[in-house]
């Protein structure tokens, strides 16, 4: 693969890059099934992705008709790196072996081991027979929605389609990788004016918050509502805190320490709350809530705002639902999409009921959410929250930061890019965007 990195660095035509031969196996970090019960009996927050992540070569699979093989220049972790590398909630081998139980194409991904990743951008080197948007030669970033299209069901929202599946995750040949398989209708342009790993890192995160809080298959926030964000400057929280200023609504951010305090504030946000330094106990032990502590939570959000949040943005779980469920004002949306410190949620139901508001459940996006969402990177409306890049070697260890929170924003992995900066086509409007805006969490990240 380092020949198409050089021919595309060289400015290679999608004619020279469709002559180049592609090789019969590429770099890739990769889970093995053999060591899928390596972790047992530890504690989640002792599994290590720096043991369970390799990265080593696979072989180049076969291209269907409705996909393309893209280089790699740039991918980022995501929190399903995290997942997949210490075999939780479920270790991702149930998924491949469903998959390839499915048609002789699904077959390609039943393997002993799973290239992850579910975040890339590079160049489209082929494409299959029946692909007609894209060619060789295409800069492209890539979503993570796998959907058959000749499954009714996708045909709604294909968020709602039985066979949805998340690329890198539920499926194998990931973005972690030089090299990488997707369905042509995984594809997006690369915004011109980002270098690889800036419009590499979005993808995933960018357009889960934009579903969750744009779309209207979200909580559809409006001018002035006011918007609670969890993880403020994770990887979901900073491209939330984005949508929300700019749609005219108000955010209260919560992160956990005086530097993302100040990064929040360096993103337009004044309501902020620092969870460490307000020490909330909600579980008051393993089995017991204690309702004093989300209406101390309900106080601090009025005391910033002066009202209760219209809107919820829910994604740590088991440890802060039943105070989302509470502070959310009446008539208001808990829009939720994970649970990273635990999925069996407790609440106190009656004050759902009673005050009318809504859970809505919301998983990453459409292709046409992704794509708005996209667009609007591409136009320099939202900015890229990429903290800091590992080369691919290094994956392991930037998996192993995020598992522990020791991350802001998003964390950038070099694949075939050799180093950070490169790939930019349109310095025009990255000038115009600004430097300091695309690159706030470099600069002020910890
Ligand atoms: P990040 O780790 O980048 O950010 C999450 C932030 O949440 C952390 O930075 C932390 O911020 C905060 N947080 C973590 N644990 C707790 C807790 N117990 N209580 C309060 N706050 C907490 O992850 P992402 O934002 O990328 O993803 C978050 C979750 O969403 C993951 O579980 C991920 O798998 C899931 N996800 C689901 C998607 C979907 O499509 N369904 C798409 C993307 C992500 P701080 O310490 O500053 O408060």
């Amino acid at each position: 693969m380092r020949v198409f990195a050089e021919a595309i660095r060289a400015g290679a035509s999608g004619a020279e890059l469709a002559a180049l031969p592609v090789p019969e196996s590429y770099r890739a970090a990769v889970v093995l099934a053999d060591e899928q019960t390596m972790f047992d009996g530890l504690a989640s927050a002792d599994k290590d992705p720096r043991r369970s992540i390799h990265v080593r070569d696979v072989p180049t699979p076969e291209l269907a008709p409705d996909e393309a093989l893209v280089a790699v220049m740039a991918s980022a972790v995501n929190f399903n790196t995290v997942w997949s590398s210490i075999f939780e909630p479920v270790s991702t081998f149930g998924f491949l072996s469903r998959l390839g139980r499915e048609s002789v194409w699904g077959a390609r991904h039943d393997r002993p081991w799973h290239a992850i990743g579910s975040d890339g951008a590079g160049v489209v080197i082929r494409v299959g027979s029946a692909v007609r948007n894209w060619k060789p030669g295409d800069r492209v970033v890539i979503h993570c929605n796998h959907v058959d299209d000749q499954d009714p069901s996708a045909h709604d929202d294909s968020m709602l389609a039985t066979n949805q599946r998340i690329w890198g995750y539920e499926t194998n040949y990931g973005g972690l990788a030089d090299l990488t398989l997707v369905k042509a209708n995984q594809l997006l342009p690369k915004p011109g004016h980002l270098s690889w790993e800036e419009a590499a890192c979005n993808a995933l995160c960018n357009s889960t918050s934009y579903r969750m809080l744009v779309s209207r298959n979200g909580a559809q926030m409006k001018q002035g509502d006011v918007v609670f964000i969890w993880g403020a400057v994770g990887g979901l929280g900073g491209y939330a805190v984005q949508y929300v200023t700019n749609g005219g609504g108000i955010p209260v951010g919560v992160v956990s320490s005086p530097e993302k305090v100040k990064l929040l504030n360096s993103l337009g946000v004044e309501a902020v709350i620092d969870r460490r330094a307000a020490d909330y106990r909600f579980w008051s032990d393993e089995h017991t809530q204690d309702e004093s502590e989300w209406r101390r939570l309900g106080r601090d959000i009025r005391d910033l705002v002066g009202e209760d949040p219209h809107i919820v943005f829910e994604h740590p779980g088991r440890q802060t639902m039943g105070a989302s469920v509470f502070v959310c004002a009446r008539g208001g949306t808990i829009v939720t999409c994970a649970a990273t410190s635990g999925y069996l949620i407790e609440y106190d139901n009656r004050h759902l009921w009673m005050k009318l508001k809504t859970i809505r459940a919301s998983h990453f996006a459409n292709y046409r959410e992704a794509w708005d969402a996209n667009r609007l990177i591409a136009k320099g409306m939202i900015q890229p929250i990429l903290s800091v890049t590992h080369p691919l070697a290094a994956v392991g260890e930037a998996a192993w930061q995020v598992h522990r929170n020791l991350h802001e924003g998003k964390v950038g992995v070099l694949c075939l890019a050799d180093r950070e900066g490169e790939g930019i086509t349109d310095p025009a409007l990255r000038q115009r965007v600004g430097e300091d805006r695309i690159t706030l969490f470099r600069r002020l990240g910890a």
